[in-house]
């Protein structure tokens, strides 16, 4: 299945290509793009306070990704992958407001069948 096509119901491009698109543009936001390397060293683009206030709301998102485990056997490191997480979280969230907002104009889409 492809990530857009004019023939299906907008819902299907938002979930499927939005959701890369937005994925991608969260990357922008997260601790690895509020990084720069100038001169070999590392700084950080945001001000302490936006930094720290980051931080804290990142706390939230790992406590509850530590809570989520695949058949009670398997459980992410979710600081490893907290970009990835946070990417995908904020990006499904993304699409769908801008589905939201889509709907406004479109009105109800029917239902895929299936
Ligand atoms: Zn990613």
């Amino acid at each position: 299945m492809s990530f857009y096509s004019q023939n299906r119901p907008a819902y299907l491009n938002y979930g499927a290509l939005g959701n890369v698109i937005a994925h991608e543009l969260v990357h922008g936001f997260g601790l690895l793009g509020n990084t720069a390397y100038e001169d070999g060293e590392e700084k950080i683009l945001w001000t302490n306070h936006t930094h720290e206030h980051f931080l804290a709301q990142a706390e939230c998102l790992l406590e509850n990704c530590n809570k989520i485990g695949i058949d009670n056997n398997f459980w992410m490191n979710c600081k490893d992958t907290f970009e990835e997480s946070f990417a995908d979280y904020v990006g499904v969230n993304l699409a769908f407001e801008a589905y939201r907002r889509l709907q406004r104009d479109i009105g109800e889409e029917k239902i895929f069948p299936g």
